[in-house]
């Protein structure tokens, strides 16, 4: 039998007594379901996953909604698919993720915004309860409702231990610069936890709905860091980030497009200045691109070069890992930092876990 030549050889080489297929094949599954460790020039690093999403179905129910199908993937639900999850981030060397909802309460009045929200931060609460070593959670709030979305956050932070919010890049068609979000603002300011803002499917992927017909998932592709970009900018351009330097945003799929053309995010305003009224950039205190340096951007950019650039625009102090678990756009985000060309050791563990540690308050 040829198996039985193979396997002599292999013993005569390497002095491996021979095993057989089954077991051979359970000794692969517990090498796969071994927790990965991730090191940084001999040194252990925790790595931290701030963009990460799941779903509450409790909440779901409430708006009549169901995990179903692709976009509400039944894997949002940590109720009964935290060990999948654990598992793809043992094997992929995730150490902790920061869990986040996207939201689709944004219309909601403000009796069952105020239920859903509810519900969704003591789940995620008790999520992180069961798990506080590899779990962490964005709060849900109705931005829709300001003043309840204050109270919301600092509920949230201060009785559950979640550690900042998650919100839209827009909310039901406002832009989160609207000056009625300024007492949201103001309160994670004052907090000092961050704000991970995710695109929105009702934003610029179903305003430009027609121009992203066709092959390519054009919606997302394009539609999704378009409205990051969107949000970002404006948060930039009407003084949000003047009015609240403190803040502590975190940018989606590495902040969108923005960071990769923000040279002419300086030149808008000098080109135009009758549609900037106020100083050399309209009305706000410093260069644009000043202001990229003061967020956060996860690297869901895929390649070396993306993330080459993203540090060269922003600086690896505002870089943090994320992978859109359980959406399989990528299983290799660890991988990618330890292989970008041109980072310092103390560089790539900031950006694999410090700097998200730092802004969650997650202490080793
Ligand atoms: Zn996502």
């Amino acid at each position: 039998m040829t198996g039985t030549r193979r396997e002599f050889l292999q013993t005569a080489a390497t002095g491996l007594v021979f095993v057989g297929c089954d077991l051979l094949a359970a000794r692969h599954a517990r090498a796969q379901a071994r927790r990965r460790e991730v090191m940084v020039n001999g040194k252990r690093v925790k790595t931290i996953d701030v963009h990460a999403h799941c779903a509450v179905p409790e909440a779901l129910a409430l708006m009549n909604l169901k995990l179903a199908g692709p976009g509400l993937r039944p894997d949002l639900d940590m109720a009964t698919e935290a060990g999948g999850r654990l598992r793809a981030m043992d094997e992929q060397g995730i150490d902790v993720e920061a869990l986040s909802i996207n939201p689709n309460w944004y219309t909601l009045d403000r009796d069952l915004a105020k239920q859903v929200c509810a519900i969704q931060n003591e789940k995620l609460a008790a999520v992180c309860a069961a798990n506080p070593d590899r779990f962490v959670a964005f709060a849900t709030v109705a931005l829709q409702h300001p003043d309840l979305a204050v109270e919301q956050l600092e509920e949230a932070v201060k009785k559950h231990g979640l550690r900042g919010a998650g919100i839209g890049g827009n909310v039901g068609g406002l832009e989160i610069s609207d000056r009625k979000f300024d007492p949201f603002w103001a309160k994670a300011e004052a907090m000092g936890v961050p704000v991970f803002i995710h695109p929105q499917g009702d934003g610029a992927p179903a305003q430009l709905g027609s121009r992203l017909k066709g092959n390519g998932y054009l919606g997302n592709v394009i539609g999704n860091p378009l409205e990051t970009t969107i949000a970002l900018s404006h948060l930039i351009f009407e003084g949000t980030l003047d009015r609240h330097p403190g803040l502590k945003i975190i940018g989606a799929h590495g902040g969108g497009f923005l960071p990769s053309y923000s040279g002419r995010s300086d030149f808008g305003c000098p080109t135009r200045h009758d549609l900037c009224p106020g100083g050399t950039y309209g009305p706000i205190k410093k260069k644009p691109t000043d202001y990229l340096r003061q967020m956060y951007y996860d690297t869901m950019v895929f390649n070396p070069e993306g993330v080459h650039h993203l540090a060269a625009a922003v600086g690896p102090s505002q870089l943090l890992v994320g992978t859109d678990y359980p959406y399989p756009w990528t299983r290799t985000q660890v991988d990618l930092i330890l292989g970008t060309p041109g980072f310092s050791d103390a560089d790539r563990a900031a950006i694999l876990g410090g700097n998200a540690a730092k802004l969650l308050g997650i202490t080793s």
